[in-house]
């Protein structure tokens, strides 16, 4: 039988159609994506666009990467789905390697498919292990869209709506913020938003909470390096009041930042992390990995896990894959070694055009921060909006909605390469120059007031 014409449609088309059937949740962006290749990704009408958002984070091992799609292929010939009753060799295996990743004293995994199952899970784990159940959020964090995991997220505009009562027991402590701290530390933090901390703490809980649930790079928030001070102190914090902390590292996790993860940049360890995103290569697969300690303290209570993805044989061949594919090809150097070349070559837009104001982040997850001047740090969010959308005409896709916030994540695929980078920031270059212009003139200002160099 011949096969039926494949209908072509534009992207307008498609759009049209999409208007009719998907619900309206959030924006969506003008071109319909059908394929990828690597950091390259095309729409229906072939026009070609450099992924500098890796999907949403998750395709860190590139698009449609080969070795990738061979390795799934040959799962999905053999076993697809098991749920949570039987174990299956992927399943063991990615587990045994992320034990290796993570290092003592991570021995043992669950597995959920996406972060915030994972973290939903990390957070039944603390309040089983510990027999308590407050816990501490930093303000302004995301953790994800399920009940619990949306209860201790508080990123602006999520928690706009009639949703009633969430979790009970959750305290948001102030996040820390070199680059704007609310307690005037002058941009090197004193740790007085850690001591407001303890107070709330001390203030608003039993004092007696089950865990800390905190970010080692503040995604959502706007890329915002927490001090290395600061995350000691919150360590002091869970020892001191008996809580676990649990490290949300579904977006930094598995080489995003330089590292396998994101606590590796500090002198402390979590008891529980949660990992997801880049973890899949794409495709649904999260985690949460445990030290020894709290995986005795679960199994001894018999602490109960079970979903029916949990661990699928064909979710876990898409773990060991990335892993595998990340450590033959050297990937968490090469993201350390690129990362600090494009953050190199961010910092010197940042000197040239007075509407970038801060430029920060590890590896390859950056943020560049707009502001209307350096001197006021007025957040920009017309330059933001503008420069995003002239870099996505341009073909350089960004990670930031274009309609809220004025922080520009910048977080490519894993396998960049130095031409990529020097490409890419041309276009950030050009969409620049061509920002400061177009509201230079909004502004009545002369565009010479607002570039600080010749371009
Ligand atoms: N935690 C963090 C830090 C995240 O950035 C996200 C997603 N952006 C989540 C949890 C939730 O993950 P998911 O969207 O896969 O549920």
């Amino acid at each position: 039988m011949a096969e039926p014409e494949k209908k072509s449609r534009t992207n307008a088309e498609w759009l049209a159609l999409h208007k009719k059937h998907r619900l309206k949740t959030r924006f969506t962006s003008p071109m319909v994506l059908e394929r990828g290749d690597g950091l390259t990704v095309w729409d229906v009408e072939g026009n070609e666009y450099m992924d500098f958002h890796s999907g949403q984070v998750c395709a860190g091992i590139g698009h449609a990467n080969p070795e990738f799609a061979e390795a799934l292929s040959k799962q999905l010939s053999l076993l697809v789905q098991s749920g949570s009753i039987f174990t299956v060799p992927p399943e063991i295996e990615v587990a045994e390697m992320l034990s290796e990743i993570a290092g003592p004293p991570f021995t043992k995994s669950v597995f959920a498919c996406s972060g915030s199952e994972a973290v939903e899970a990390a957070l039944r784990m603390a309040k089983f292990a510990t027999g308590k159940f407050e816990v501490i959020a930093i303000l302004g964090s995301y953790h994800g869209m399920t009940g619990g995991s949306f209860f201790v997220s508080s990123n602006s505009g999520f928690r706009t709506g009639a949703y009633g009562a969430g979790m009970p027991g959750i305290v948001q402590i102030p996040m820390p913020n070199e680059y704007r701290c609310e307690f005037a530390c002058g941009g090197t933090c004193n740790l007085a938003c850690a001591r407001q901390a303890r107070k709330m703490i001390e203030g608003s809980t039993s004092g007696r909470p089950a865990a800390l649930i905190c970010e080692f790079l503040f995604s959502a928030a706007g890329v915002i390096v927490p001090p290395n001070n600061w995350l000691t102190e919150m360590r002091k914090l869970c020892d001191e009041f008996g809580m676990l902390f649990i490290a949300d590292e579904a977006q930094t996790g598995l080489g995003r930042t330089g590292d396998w993860f994101a606590f590796n940049h500090s002198n402390i360890k979590p008891d529980i992390i949660v990992v997801s995103k880049s973890l899949g290569g794409g495709i649904p697969l999260s985690a949460v990995i445990v030290s020894d300690e709290v995986a005795k303290t679960l199994e001894e209570k018999g602490f109960g896990y079970s979903s029916s993805h949990s661990g699928d044989p064909f979710l876990a061949a898409a773990g060991v894959a990335t892993i595998n594919i990340m450590r033959k090809h050297d990937l968490v150097t090469n993201v350390r070694e690129m990362g600090a070349y494009l953050k190199g070559r961010l910092e010197e837009l940042k000197k040239r055009f007075e509407i970038v104001g801060d430029v920060r982040g590890r590896g390859l997850k950056l943020g560049m921060e707009f502001v209307e001047d350096k001197a006021s740090k007025k957040p920009s969010q017309p330059a933001t909006r503008e420069f995003t959308l002239r870099c996505r005409d341009k073909g350089l896709i960004l990670g930031n909605n274009p309609e809220r916030g004025n922080v520009v994540r910048i977080l490519p695929g894993f396998a960049i390469t130095r031409e990529q980078v020097d490409y890419a920031v041309r276009i950030m270059e050009e969409a620049l120059v061509e920002t400061t212009a177009t509201l230079g003139a909004k502004n009545g200002k002369t565009t010479a007031e607002l570039v600080t160099a010749k371009t």
